[in-house]
């Protein structure tokens, strides 16, 4: 997602609430933008150098919080474009922090774990003064894993001592939690739920397309699998498999994990490319991979009334408008996939109070905090007859202006 893009959706949402144009420039300036030069030993002995970012968007309702990306694409733009992102996210899922985000520009699948290791590390070594569990909590994204976010926090005690908070997504072994791995694909998927049953639609038998198999798209394909969804078409980076009777969800789960997260060599569906999958007959499209995906060129090929945003951005904001004449509802990601970050704040209460709430709990109160957000969304959509979307940034956006002003900028 590029910043203009965010910035589209923010001003329909500060045309809605009036925002004065002081305040519009404040709430759109990110407060710390970093770019850090990264030079590491190549596993051959070479010296490679890589490029690292931080965009500190706003921290008017807490420490700043969002994901770190490894992507061959990741540039300063993007990532301020996805900092803003989370300002609005944590401000419609109201839990107590401003946004951030942050990546690496590199390949991980072309990098050994040792160099990882060494890219990260280094990484740490060059900003570990600029974040930390009252400032700025990374977490995983595209490309990043838990044992990326156990290095982190060990590099960064070795400057500031035992500081588990100081990053979320971290793994259940060490300072991380049961469920928040599944976060984001359980928040999608609970959401979904929500959508259908507002439109009068049981789950049993909804024909559902998933794009992505990573992360967000496998717990979200396990969640609607287990509600008796039907999965008719499915891809990742390799390609898509589309099945119109449903596709063996747990076969897929199990050949993925067999074959290091991929579904390379899967024979279980017909094959079909990505472009495809995006214009698959189904009920409901949840794009899990990439962003910009769905754009003013591919829109008007889709063919589901709903779409799910469970990636960052995956809809541009001309395809939005295709989706908004053609009446596809879209659920915007800033509340779709806003689980993750729920189950990372979770993550940092119990790494602050060194306790454990286990699985159940970290459940029921991810349930209730994305239930009561997306209520407020859909209620405030109806009474002002805007989108979802228009209606979750007015959320956000409304709760972080109010904030600014309680606090006051003296
Ligand atoms: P991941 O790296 O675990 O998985 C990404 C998936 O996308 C993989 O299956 C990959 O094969 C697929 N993919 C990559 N390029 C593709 C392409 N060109 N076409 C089709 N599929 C492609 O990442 P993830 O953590 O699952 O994140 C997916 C999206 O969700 C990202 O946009 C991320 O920012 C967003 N997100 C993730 C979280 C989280 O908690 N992981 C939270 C919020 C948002």
């Amino acid at each position: 997602m590029s910043a203009d893009a965010t910035r589209i959706y923010f001003d329909r949402a500060a045309n809605e609430l009036d925002l004065s144009d002081a305040m519009r420039r404040l709430l759109l300036t990110a407060r710390r933008e970093v770019q850090v030069q990264i030079p590491v030993e190549l596993d051959t002995g070479e010296m490679a150098t890589f490029i690292g970012y931080r965009v500190q968007h706003n921290n008017a309702r807490g420490p700043m919080k969002g994901g770190l990306r490894y992507h061959p694409q990741v540039d300063l733009d993007e990532v301020r474009g996805l900092a803003a992102l989370m300002t609005w996210k944590t401000a419609v899922v109201n839990i107590p922090y401003g946004g951030a985000k942050g990546g690496i520009a590199l390949d991980p699948t072309k990098r050994s774990t040792r160099e990882l290791e060494r890219i990260t590390r280094r990484f740490v070594d060059s900003i570990h003064d600029l974040f930390g569990p009252d400032v700025d909590i990374p977490a995983p994204d595209m490309g990043t894993t838990a044992e990326m976010m156990a290095w982190i926090m060990n590099q960064y005690g070795k400057y500031h001592g035992f500081s588990p908070a100081c990053v979320t997504g971290k793994p259940v072994e060490y300072h991380g939690i049961p469920g928040r791995e599944e976060a984001t694909g359980r928040g999608v998927g609970a959401l979904t739920l929500k959508i259908l049953s507002r439109r009068g639609r049981q789950a049993p038998g909804t024909r559902i397309a998933l794009q992505g198999f990573g992360n967000v798209g496998t717990f979200t394909a396990r969640f609607l699998h287990d509600a008796e969804c039907r999965f008719v078409a499915i891809g990742d980076a390799d390609g898509a498999f589309h099945r119109p009777d449903g596709l063996d969800v747990p076969q897929m789960l199990k050949f993925a994990q067999a074959h290091s997260g991929r579904l390379e060599g899967y024979t279980g569906g017909d094959r079909m490319t990505n472009e495809e999958l995006l214009a698959v007959d189904c009920d409901v499209l949840i794009p899990a991979a990439l962003g910009g995906v769905l754009t003013g060129t591919n829109a008007a090929a889709v063919k589901a009334p709903l779409i799910i945003e469970a990636a960052n951005a995956p809809v541009t904001p001309d395809a939005d408008a295709v989706f908004d004449s053609a009446g596809i509802t879209v659920l915007p990601d800033i509340l779709a996939n806003a689980g993750g970050v729920t189950a990372s704040w979770f993550e940092w209460v119990q790494n602050r109070q060194h306790y454990q709430w286990g699985i159940n709990r970290v459940r029921q109160e991810l349930d209730q905090i994305l239930g009561s957000a997306f209520e407020q969304v859909w209620q405030l959509a109806q009474e002002r007859k805007v989108s979802l979307r228009t209606a979750a940034y007015m959320l956000g956006v409304g709760r972080v202006g109010r904030a600014t002003v309680l606090g006051g900028i003296g």
